[in-house]
């Protein structure tokens, strides 16, 4: 059952209210949500649900209608996010776990681990006990094999999951993992479940090759019932009449579990296929389908492998895949994950530890909901922030500058509409603010307004002017609205829940109909869905430089004589410096004179960048570099 506390309930009532579920033989959970605080109870004990309604600081009682309780949507409405090392799956981000079928030897794991972490991967999988069909196979290298990969995870960053076959080997398996996986063929091994569960370290629970969805969550009710608080779902293929495949990959269980569970599902196209051709594709899918992440196996020479050979990806394709997930997930408003070394902005300077009394206040310019409040949420995803709204892109310039906002996230470029100059002008008014990071999100309008309203109802509809824009089609199919044009989108829905009137509605992002107690009525109104937004992360100057920054933003003008614009690109065309924008605004109080801006690619060679910007500043005048980040692109 699910015991939703009252928001005032004392913390004497909460312990007595625990004891008195735990002495009737129930398990109590107790989930804080956004809005409420539950307690989830299970057990096999039968008591009559009023005896507890009727408690000091309980507001309702629910009984839970599946089978698995603590793994169910019921009992909990939001998505888990499981924590394993330093890596988060669950929320925005697409995790990628990639390994070998089976740790072969210690050099054979390191060097596997360097080429899947240097093409994106985030867990790092190894079979060291392995479950294989024929007694005659390798068997994998026990714990000497959890040793290498334990020394691999730990060289490149990555933490590490392997595959537990026997209860009996719990203690030793957590020494060296961060994360247990529970084999296809072990899904309904009780006592293993049991075991695993009760170590409390985050376990992987794939799908068994002939179990159901239901049978699935009731693996994972066991380990959630035995002590395990993290758990993800793997869906990796069930066997069918289908003989081209290993097994048939059920992209369909990801909707569906998501839809009953609350746990993160991630999927594993290689066992599922067992062929390498058919693994990108598949992963692919999963990524549309919601999958919160993939598991494939990669070998440095497939040929050659102990275990799994056909189906392990070459690194060159594991690398094309990983391209190719970065680019299909914003599609599906997600972002890849990427190692902490990768980290966009270096954590110290988000932690407040410079002192400046900024805390982790990022502004962004619109009311709570706006798409530049997701992107501060994308961008900041894994750390605590809190999003600053601001009436203006100058007001978050300006926090920035006096130290009031720790970072600041602004629009820089839309796919369909181009440059937003303001703030390309603002960047050069404010020299001791920097560019530090880049994020970029889809842009998705809905049409937001009272619960119950069709549009037909609609008589009025306020929106920004670029979201009125991007939704013509959609507009023009109900000639009877007046289109009221407002200064920001979601602050047009505050503008709407405000002002009571059923037949007033607003355009924005989805999020921000809960935000103010309204609801979509069409969601994905925009004409062109091929819709994005780049926004770049600023700070203050002398802002640590991310590590990893692959692009920097520079600036200047030209002298005013042919060819001048030219012998400046020379500079960056002799070095083999890549572009990947070039824009020109005119200057400020000069008219007909202008600054370009250019985004390039910055050189492995640090040396060779500098000496480009010294030569760039004996032709160009007034050279600076406005920041250098990892580019989102
Ligand atoms: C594995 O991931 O190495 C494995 C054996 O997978 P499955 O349990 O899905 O067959
Ligand atoms: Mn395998």
């Amino acid at each position: 059952m699910i015991v939703v506390l009252e928001q005032t309930i004392l913390p004497k009532e909460k312990e007595e209210l625990r004891s008195f579920l735990i002495s009737h033989g129930y398990r109590v959970r107790e989930i804080k949500g956004e809005s409420e605080t539950v307690f989830g109870a299970v057990g096999s004990a039968q008591v009559d649900l009023r005896s507890v309604e009727v408690l000091p600081g309980v507001a309702q009682v629910i009984p839970i209608s599946k089978p698995y309780k603590l793994a169910s949507r019921e009992l909990k409405r939001s998505d888990t996010v499981v924590t394993v090392g330093n890596v988060k799956i669950g929320g925005n981000r697409i995790v990628s776990f990639a390994g070998p079928c089976s740790v072969e030897g210690r050099e054979a794991i390191i060097r596997t681990a360097e080429i899947v972490a240097g093409s994106g991967a985030v867990i790092l999988r190894g079979g060291a006990f392995k479950p294989r069909t024929s007694p005659y196979s390798f068997q994998g290298l026990g714990e000497e094999g959890l040793t290498y990969l334990r020394e691999a995870g730990d060289k490149t960053g990555m933490p590490v999951v392997s595959e537990i076959v026997s209860p009996l080997h719990v203690d030793t398996m957590v020494k060296y993992v961060d994360m247990l996986q529970i084999g296809a063929r072990n899904m309904q091994n009780f006592e293993l479940l049991k075991a695993a569960g009760a170590s409390g370290t985050p376990i992987m629970l794939k799908r068994g090759m002939a179990a159901t969805v239901e049978e699935w969550l009731m693996a994972a009710e066991y380990l959630l019932a035995h002590g395990a608080e993290d758990v993800v779902l793997c869906e990796r293929g069930i066997r069918t009449f289908e003989t081209y495949t290993r097994n048939s990959l059920d992209i369909s269980s990801i909707p569906v579990v998501k839809k009953l569970s609350h746990l993160p599902v991630i999927v594993d196209p290689s066992h599922a296929t067992g062929i390498r051709d058919k693994v990108p594709p598949l992963a692919l899918a999963a990524v549309a389908a919601g999958a919160d992440g993939v598991m494939v196996e990669v070998h440095p020479d497939p040929d050659h492998a102990l275990s799994d050979g056909p189906q392990s990806l070459f690194p060159e394709q594991f690398e094309k895949l990983m391209r190719d997930i970065e680019a299909l997930s914003p599609v599906v408003g997600r972002e890849i994950a990427r190692l902490p070394r990768n980290r966009v902005v270096a954590d110290e300077s988000v932690s407040g530890a410079d002192g400046s009394g900024a805390g982790t206040r990022v502004g962004f310019q619109g009311a709570h909901g706006a798409f530049s409040e997701a992107a501060v949420l994308q961008f900041f995803e894994t750390r605590e922030v809190e999003p600053v709204s601001n009436d203006s892109f100058r007001a978050v310039f300006e926090g920035v500058l006096s130290g009031a906002l720790r970072y600041g996230v602004v629009p820089i470029e839309n796919s369909l509409m181009g440059s937003i100059h303001e703030n390309y002008d603002l960047l050069l008014q404010f020299p001791d603010v920097t560019i530090v990071g880049e994020t970029q999100i889809r842009i998705e309008h809905s049409l937001i307004g009272f619960p119950g309203v069709t549009a037909d109802e609609i008589k009025e509809v306020y929106s920004q002017g670029p979201g009125i824009e991007q939704c013509r089609e959609y507009i023009n199919g109900f000639p009877q609205w007046k289109v009221v044009p407002f200064y920001d989108t979601a602050g047009a829905v505050a503008f709407v829940a405000e002002q009571k009137q059923r037949d007033r509605a607003a355009i924005a992002n989805a999020r921000a109909a809960s935000l103010y107690g309204l609801a979509v009525i069409k969601e994905g109104i925009e004409t062109n869905p091929r819709n994005y937004t780049r926004f770049a992360v600023i700070a203050r100057s002398g802002a640590p430089v991310p590590e990893n920054a692959d692009t920097a933003t520079i600036v200047f003008s030209t002298p005013d004589r042919p060819g001048a614009l030219f012998e400046c690109m020379r500079i960056l065309a002799d070095r083999s410096i890549n572009m990947h924008k070039l824009e020109s605004r005119p200057i400020p109080g000069k008219p007909w004179q202008y600054m370009f801006y250019v985004d390039l690619e910055l050189p492995e060679d640090a040396d060779t960048y500098t000496k480009a910007l010294d030569d760039l500043s004996g032709t160009a005048r007034d050279v600076r570099e406005l920041g250098r980040f990892r580019s989102s692109r």
